[in-house]
């Protein structure tokens, strides 16, 4: 299939601030990249948004059958406190804090950011590739531009030079920065004694010996520039020119600049179509951050447990109240707001179990058909206009009278065919369960909870089984877990499960 089945997707491209039909450059395959976390903190729910949106977006270009590699990235090195090319490495500062050795801090962070993912059902993507596991890649790169004449070499480090750049090439033209005004913007001084004008960024930064993490180069031991990643491993993993480039709208300038001019100096040709940047999430009309004291954490929002919240809110509350506006709009937090989409998401999920309980009736109404037709079309439409999310779950709200109707008088021509049952509990499992990724989080973690104890006395059965050398009994006890669907995992550690 060549092109989706849905009619035509748009979507906002920030480089040229318009909503454009969306065209593959390979159908049906779709290159989508996203940058990552910086792998040295707890995510914040700030974070969530910006994953969040590109997960929808992942979603609905699978759904509406395009085949989609997404890469995204974990950074895990080069990332400098001072976001350009200042101050310490954010993990090595906080491996010294925690006394810990850098890749503990990234195993540590990475296996965090994994749950906080899993817990708001955002789906892992295609490929996730890490820095320090691409640094001959970040090198070749490093040396292309070298080539090509837009670095130079400065006591171990390399640096991009950005005003030569800017002679034949549009620098800014993302994020509609002009070089003049950036000048005079740029206090910068850090390097300066190196670089050649202080909107040059460095690409490679020589190690200092008290470094812990470096790696040698040909310009000698040092570590690669945060830009420099998601060039190389996007280019790697999807071509010179790919399809989306996503992330949240700070990672506009300068990372996502820096990422358009690395490419075009060391391959010359511009490496992404369309440039996607979600908005940021703020809490009772304030930018969500540490420092301000509201950059609440998945588990204070979750307990409660934080000044700012009146109460705890599930992660499925948390994921329905921010598809409930527009990724590029600011979203603002509050307990009201919280409350508000609790109620809603709780009414939408009892319309979907009131729909799977239904039972095909032979007085069925025939406009039944007619409703969802257009149901169908709305919701697909306002997914194809840049995602919509919010419009599209009206659209699901609209359907939960005639659904409600149906499972409370059944004998007056209300219910449903077998049909057309099928094709309401299809479409609405496909926009709310597939593109949006609700899910009945309460009651699947409770039977999870309930099931625990019962396979953990399989599990200690099985031990006994195999501590006595009777290994029929034991490879039974597997394969009878096994036809209900759960499987078990032996390790170091002991028996784990998980479902099939
Ligand atoms: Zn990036």
């Amino acid at each position: 299939m060549s092109v989706p089945t849905h009619g035509p997707l748009f979507l906002t491209n920030t480089l040229t601030r318009k909503k454009e039909e969306f065209v593959p450059l390979r159908p049906p395959h779709v290159g989508l990249y996203v940058c990552g976390p910086t792998v040295y903190s707890d995510v914040h729910l700030g974070n969530v948004r910006s994953f969040l949106t590109f997960d929808v977006l992942y979603r609905w270009l699978t759904h509406i059958g395009y085949n989609v590699r997404y890469v995204r990235n974990i950074t895990d090195v080069g990332h400098l406190v001072g976001d350009v090319d200042e101050g310490e490495d954010k993990i090595a500062k906080r491996a010294r804090l925690e006394q810990l050795e850098p890749m503990e801090i990234v195993q540590k962070y990475t296996n965090g950011f994994h749950d906080v993912m899993r817990l708001f059902n955002v789906l892992p993507p295609s490929i996730e590739p890490t820095a320090t596991g691409h640094l001959i890649e970040q090198i070749g790169m490093v040396e292309r531009i070298l080539k090509s004449g837009y670095g130079y070499e400065a006591n171990g480090s390399v640096y991009f030079d950005v005003s030569k750049y800017a002679e034949k090439h549009a620098y800014g033209e993302l994020s509609g920065r002009k070089i003049d005004e950036l000048m005079t913007n740029t206090r910068d001084t850090e390097g300066m004694d190196e670089k050649r004008s202080p909107l040059d960024f460095a690409i490679w930064k020589k190690a200092e010996p008290q470094h812990l993490m470096k790696w040698p180069s040909p310009w000698g031991e040092g570590f690669p520039g945060w830009h420099l990643e998601c060039s190389a491993m996007s280019t790697k993993y999807l071509g010179l020119t790919f399809d989306i480039h996503g992330g949240g709208m700070d990672l506009k300038f300068p990372h996502h600049e820096c990422e358009i001019a690395q490419s075009v100096a060391a391959d010359g040709v511009a490496p992404v179509r369309y440039w996607m940047h979600g908005n940021m999430l703020t809490v009772n009309g304030r930018k969500m951050a540490k420092s301000e004291g509201n950059g609440f954490t998945p588990e204070e929002l979750l307990s409660g447990n934080h000044k700012l919240l009146e109460q705890g809110y599930s992660a499925m509350t948390v994921r329905f109240f921010m598809l409930q506006s527009h990724y590029a709009s600011t979203l603002d937090f509050s307990n009201a707001a919280m409350q508000a989409a609790e109620k809603g998401l709780e009414r939408l999920m009892a319309a979907l179990t009131t729909l799977d309980a239904l039972t095909p009736v032979a007085t069925f109404d025939p406009a039944h058909d007619t409703t969802l037709d257009a149901l169908i079309k709305s919701a697909n439409a306002y997914m194809n206009d840049d995602l919509n999310t919010p419009r599209a779950i009206a659209v699901l709200f609209e359907g939960i009278p005639v659904i409600n109707n149906a499972a409370a008088k059944r004998e007056d021509r209300s219910g449903f065919s077998a049909e057309q049952l099928s094709r309401w509990r299809e479409f609405y499992h496909g926009i709310a369960g597939d593109v949006l990724g609700l899910q009945h989080e309460q009651r699947v973690v409770a039977n999870d909870r309930a099931l625990d104890g019962l396979v953990q006395e399989f599990i200690r059965m099985r031990a006994e089984a195999k501590a006595r050398k009777d290994f029929a009994a034991s490879d039974a006890i597997r394969d009878k877990l096994v036809a209900f669907g759960i499987v078990l995992k032996d390790t170091k550690e002991g028996t784990t499960w998980e479902r099939a």
